[in-house]
């Protein structure tokens, strides 16, 4: 029951830090509470895993320290993933914007991942609750199966989000007891929920493609996807890593146009305002939004106020919200262990040696589009090197 390496959760990170330090020889055992492995990898990119974005860059993470992530991600890139990736022939695609899928299935990256844990040695021990964490000259770890001792305990029980699947606050816990400093955490790449009712219910379900931004610094260009109680869709679950409460999201629904210019071409123009809108937005989104602002009429009878009234609520609409829909809904969660209390290169505690945190437990937050595994990857790949 005494390994070199005891590492609590077999999800991205913990599975990648046990196929490393396992590599080097290393005695690993990988504790799971749940009945299987890798649980969030198999319901990913809508179960197909947006396993890593090619273009990834630190500027795609949040944390509270920048330059924290830097090192791990020049360690262990997303080229070395694609390499694994090929050599167990997993077929797969760029969707868009450098993120990577599976043709088939995410279960084959955890096929592989257990492949390469098998290789490596390392022991995973599935349905296997820790009911105490001690430390003395080694770490002793209790759980329903037993008492496991180790010189060293890395952390990669992840975040809040989808608490159904698995997400526990355990790491946070371990944090807490060796006296590490935690950030606030909350619900990220999160549908958004308006703060009063904008009316907009009956189009759940409808697509707009924008440019969302918030606070002037990121912009994103994707889909908005209304939903009953406010907005989801890629690029509001973009801007939701950076949405604050007081701030309102600025939304051009006609990116690329001129709303005013637009108007202005068509002074004359007998088409009343939802058919003309219906040209360049969705039919049921144009229905609505005429409704929503004023009563429809012909263009050549809208009054110049009305014209930039209109024209200013396509361009750059301000939307606020009240909430998030939560960690049932959140595919990541915003803060986490400070990264001031981990060497950027081992992840390792500063003040417990042999006390590591990896994956998304950390206050390492990536964009939408397979940054977040490529960090679970990475931190995984630094620990497991370490350890
Ligand atoms: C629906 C959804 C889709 C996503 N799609 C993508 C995507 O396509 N691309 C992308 O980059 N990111 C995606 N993410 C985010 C990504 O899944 C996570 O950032 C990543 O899995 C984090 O890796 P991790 O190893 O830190 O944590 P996890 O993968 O969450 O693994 C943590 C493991 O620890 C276990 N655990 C928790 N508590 C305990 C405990 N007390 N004892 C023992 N074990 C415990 C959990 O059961 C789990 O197996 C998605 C997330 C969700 C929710």
């Amino acid at each position: 029951m005494k390994f070199d390496a005891i590492i609590i959760g077999a999800g991205a990170a913990g599975l990648f830090c046990a196929i490393e330090a396992g590599k080097r020889g290393r005695k690993v055992l990988v504790i799971e509470h749940n009945a299987q492995i890798g649980r969030k990898i198999l319901i990913s990119g809508g179960g197909r895993c947006n396993f890593t974005n090619a273009n990834t860059k630190a500027e795609n993470f949040i944390s509270n320290n920048p330059h924290f992530c830097k090192s791990a991600l020049a360690r262990y890139t997303p080229q070395n993933f694609v390499e694994l990736v090929k050599k167990h022939r997993i077929e797969f695609y760029e969707k868009k914007l450098g993120q990577l899928f599976c043709r088939e299935s995410s279960r084959k990256i955890v096929e592989m991942l257990l492949s390469e844990c098998e290789k490596a040695k390392a022991e995973i021990r599935t349905s296997c609750t820790v009911k105490n964490v001690r430390k003395d000259n080694f770490f002793e770890v209790e759980t329903n199966q037993g008492i496991f001792t180790a010189e060293n305990l890395v952390i990669a029980t992840g975040g809040l989000s989808f608490p159904k699947i698995g997400a526990t606050d355990f790491g946070y816990k371990i944090a807490r007891q060796f006296g590490l400093k935690i950030l606030e955490t909350r619900p990220s790449l999160v549908p958004l929920v308006f703060s009063k009712s904008e009316n907009f219910g009956k189009l759940a379900g409808v697509s707009v493609d924008s440019i969302v931004s918030t606070g002037g610094k990121h912009s994103f260009r994707e889909n908005i996807l209304f939903t009953h109680r406010g907005l989801s869709g890629p690029a509001i679950l973009q801007i939701s890593n950076y949405w604050k409460k007081e701030k309102p999201v600025s939304i051009d629904l006609l990116p690329e146009r001129d709303a005013l210019d637009l108007f202005e071409k068509n002074l004359s123009n007998k088409q009343n305002l939802d058919n003309f809108l219906g040209k360049f937005l969705p039919n049921r989104f144009a229905e609505i939004f005429t409704e929503n602002n004023l009563s429809n009429k012909p263009l050549n009878r809208l009054s110049r106020k009305e014209i930039e009234k209109i024209a200013e609520r396509l361009n750059n609409w301000q939307v606020s919200f009240n909430e998030t829909e939560g960690y049932h809904k959140a595919e990541v969660t915003l803060g986490g262990i400070d990264t001031n209390e981990l060497s950027s290169q081992t992840m390792e505690s500063k003040r417990v040696s042999g006390l590591f945190f990896i994956g998304e437990v950390a206050d390492v937050t990536g964009w939408l589009g397979g940054y977040n595994f490529q960090w679970a990857w990475s931190s995984g790949f630094a620990a497991g090197n370490s350890i």
